[in-house]
């Protein structure tokens, strides 16, 4: 299998981010001693005037000001010396787990959740609850490997799977985690998940007002598909849930206590009022966001339903009065007051398709030969002929080429050629190890040599 393996960020530019750090913090203390001395000053004049030891004066102003001085520069010393490892640290350990685990991206799922869900606590209530200690919140969880991720200029930026998915009321958690990332560049997973309001009902066009406003954000819709569905998430807490909800068997694995992975197989009936939201909660994300290359499609797959649906999804989206019919049909319990019920009048055109599904994706991901039909592109075709039955159209392509080989040809399957792995391997400082290695024999059934993903021969 080919390696791309863009390559990424020295240590030396990661000391100079640092450096950058440490002088606007050293400015903000000097301009801070700067304004904190008058106020103290006059104090000093006032009393030498009132107890009538005016000839103290300047003897007095000089022992505060030198005073300030000594302060401050102490203050800035110790704030000097703590920045720096700290900061370096943080992204010599993300690049560490992304070269350990030949990873492309930095996904963070149910922030401080999960830890929590595996203490019994249910549902996190602010982004500062604290996770055990009180220095480790969702906030500080998402502050940090934002930053880690966009220091180390990683392709793709960081991913974010909001705490409380499915649970009506989140949205006010989802809006809360956009502005703790305020003005950096971060990608949200399955917004439709994510934009509930309580009791039940759509707040999907929060989400496409915050999008509106704000270009460094990302998403992705999690459009829920009626019929047959796999959850499968590193979210614990949503599968128990979606267990005792449903009945359903679940299967939950811890690793290395790092994490829980689980397993619900799940059916999304248009008769159940929750499903029918959701359907309609995923269609308005579509139809109310102003730009297609940051709001691109996906179904989660295969947590909202496959990616074999897609077909039918593009119908949806491509034609108001196929949109209108299916809605009629569907649980009307929650969707009063919804945009979608009221009437939503946008149809994707051919060419918003084209960016939700290739050319949005491929930009997100940072993938510069994917996407387009420019030069230096890897000749990834789909040819299909026009047809009424927009679902039976992107059904059955006539031609499908991957990197300049035919492998669909009048609907028939030629070949099945593999794709590429991608990762990044960013650079880190060595000496991280030395304390990763003594967490994992502190902690870890796992050696810490045993633990890396060996590289593909
Ligand atoms: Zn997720």
């Amino acid at each position: 299998m080919a390696e791309v393996n863009p390559t990424l960020t020295l240590a030396s530019e990661r000391r100079t981010q640092s450096f950058e750090e440490r002088r606007a913090s050293f400015q903000r203390l000097f301009f801070m001693g700067c304004f904190a001395w008058p106020p103290f000053a006059v104090l000093d004049v006032l009393g030498a005037e009132i107890w009538h030891h005016q000839r103290a004066i300047p003897a007095l102003l000089s022992v505060r000001v030198v005073g300030e001085v000594l302060a401050v520069t102490l203050y800035a010393a110790v704030r000097w010396g703590n920045l720096t490892p700290r900061a370096l640290t943080v992204l010599d350990y993300v690049a560490w787990v992304l070269n350990a685990t030949r990873g492309y991206a930095v996904k963070i799922v149910n922030p401080g959740g999960v830890e929590l869900w595996k203490r019994n606590v249910r549902e996190i209530k602010t982004l500062d609850d604290p996770v055990g200690d009180a220095r480790v919140t969702p906030r500080r969880i998402l502050e940090t490997l934002t930053d880690a991720a966009n220091a180390l200029k990683l392709p793709h930026p960081v991913h974010i799977h909001c705490n409380n998915l499915g649970l009506p009321g989140n949205i006010a958690m989802t809006l809360d985690s956009m502005r703790a990332v305020e003005g950096r560049r971060a990608h949200f997973t399955h917004l439709q998940f994510q934009s509930y309001g309580a009791p039940w009902h759509s707040e999907a066009k929060q989400i496409a007002e915050y999008f509106a406003t704000h270009p460094e954000v990302s998403g992705d819709v999690g459009q829920v598909m009626f019929g047959a569905a796999t959850t499968l998430t590193a979210d614990g807490a949503v599968e128990y849930m979606l267990h005792k909800s449903s009945g359903k068997k679940w299967v939950n694995a811890d690793i290395e206590l790092e994490t829980g992975c689980g397993i619900v197989p799940y059916v999304y009936k248009d008769t159940a009022a929750v499903a029918a939201l959701q359907w309609v909660v995923g269609l308005e994300l579509f139809l109310l966001s102003p730009d297609p290359w940051r709001m691109v499609l996906s179904t989660d797959h295969p947590n909202g339903g496959s990616f074999m649906s897609y077909p039918e999804l593009i119908h949806l989206l491509m034609d108001r009065t196929y949109r209108d019919a299916r809605l009629k049909t569907i649980n009307q319990k929650y969707l009063a007051g919804s945009a979608l019920a009221d009437g939503l009048a946008r149809e994707y055109t051919l060419g918003e398709i084209a960016i939700i599904t290739r050319a949005g994706p491929a930009r997100q991901l940072g993938l510069a030969n994917k996407g387009h039909l420019g030069v230096g592109a890897d000749a990834d075709v789909t040819v299909y002929a026009r047809e009424a039955d927009i679902s039976h159209m992107f059904a059955t392509p006539r031609y499908v080429v991957k990197a300049g080989a035919l492998v669909v040809e009048e609907g028939q399957l030629r070949r099945a050629p593999r794709g590429a792995r991608h990762s990044v391997a960013p650079g880190y400082d060595a000496a991280v190890e030395r304390d990763l290695k003594a967490y994992f024999d502190k902690y870890s059934t796992v050696a810490f040599e045993n633990y890396a993903v060996a590289a593909p021969s």
